[in-house]
């Protein structure tokens, strides 16, 4: 008997990349072969010597097709076996181990878009629906639009194992968040793309196309973020670390540096309208949503636990956020000999 291997991987589209799959037939009991794939179709190599490796980094349950299937996320590689220059994991994983003794948890918040027919769902032809206001949280056919496709994705993130901690309805019509963790750098990343393959695989079968376009909709609405919530073992027993770390984030060009890698078109989402801080002005506080980096009030009454940066777009790298993150934040405390 056989079964399905759905090896995924992430492409190296400019200037977000995408993800693809492709089924591989397996004798049961058999491992997961390293496998290769066209680069010249997926932006990742030229026609000449077109050929790229898929190499399984991490497997789940297939919750669509069931059974003994299985999702199997890749890095891609050269044919040196060397990390190609999209695979932005293989830099993460580089950063995590240097601090892995710091213990750092992320909690990462994917906002999306549901487009139908070339519209966001729920806005009618060739107009707008009621200004936002009622839709966040809401409940009701005049509000929510899309939530069998979403219910349908959270159980069958849970059936995965991913850890995938919430849902909810977002300010626009038609937008929605998921949340994922809280777990270290590379699992909760490993974790947010395959919950966001599942996400455009599940809403193909609804003829809904998901996107993490930043700014979706012109106008007065909200763009989608991908608030990262982030906290080290330091961070989660005292307030001195989280006030380094939110220090050593506004340090010098860390602002820039950070921001012109938290996905493309980010200018035209962090305005300072919409709960976001200027892209060109980083600031910390308490319970403050109009800051580019946010102290949740029950931290401050604690005075311990983690800072959620709501800096980052939709269409962030997961990888990419997390490595900014435990390479400022985690240097930083280890200089202020807070770890
Ligand atoms: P918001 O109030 O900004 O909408 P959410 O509830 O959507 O926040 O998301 C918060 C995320 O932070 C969740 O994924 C949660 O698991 C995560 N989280 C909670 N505690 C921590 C922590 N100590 N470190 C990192 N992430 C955390
Ligand atoms: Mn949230
Ligand atoms: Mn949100
Ligand atoms: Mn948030």
């Amino acid at each position: 008997m056989t079964f399905k291997a759905e090896y995924i991987w992430i492409d190296g589209t400019e200037p977000t990349a995408k993800l693809r799959s492709k089924t591989r037939v397996l004798a049961d009991g058999a491992e997961l072969p390293i496998w290769g794939f066209d680069g010249s179709s997926t932006n990742q190599a030229d026609g000449h010597s077109s050929d790229r490796v898929l190499k399984p980094v991490f497997t789940c349950p297939d919750p669509i097709r069931g059974g003994d299937n299985v999702l199997v996320l890749c890095e891609v590689l050269d044919i040196d076996m060397t990390p190609h220059a999209s695979n932005t994991r293989a830099l993460l994983t580089e950063v995590a181990e240097k601090y892995a003794d710091q213990e750092s948890w992320f909690g990462i918040e994917q906002e999306y878009t549901f487009f139908k027919e070339g519209r966001p769902l729920g806005f009618p032809i060739g107009g707008f629906p009621a200004p936002q206001g009622g839709y966040y949280c809401g409940v009701g056919a005049d509000e929510v639009f899309g939530r069998d496709v979403v219910e349908k994705h959270l159980d069958l993130c849970l059936e995965a194992g991913l850890k995938i901690s919430g849902i909810n309805a977002e300010v626009m019509p038609g937008q929605w968040e998921f949340q994922v963790g809280p777990a270290g750098p590379v699992e909760v990343s490993d974790h947010m793309w395959v919950a966001r393959w599942l996400l455009y695989r599940v809403a193909e079968d609804f003829g809904i196309a998901a996107t993490l376009d930043p700014k979706p909709a012109k106008g007065d609405w909200n763009g989608a973020g991908a608030h990262t919530n982030f906290s080290t073992k330091a961070m989660r027993e005292g307030y001195d670390a989280i006030i380094t770390a939110c220090e050593a984030l506004g340090e010098g060009d860390k602002p820039f540096e950070h921001v012109k890698q938290y996905g493309h078109g980010i200018e035209d989402r962090l305005t300072g309208h919409h709960e976001t801080a200027p892209w060109n002005k980083y600031s910390y506080g308490v319970s403050d949503r109009g800051a580019s980096v946010r102290i949740p009030w029950q931290v401050e009454v604690e005075k311990k636990g983690y800072i959620e940066d709501r800096r980052p777009n939709a269409n962030v790298d997961p990888y990419v956020v997390t490595r900014l993150l435990v390479d400022t934040c985690c240097s930083a405390l280890e200089k202020a000999g807070q770890v």
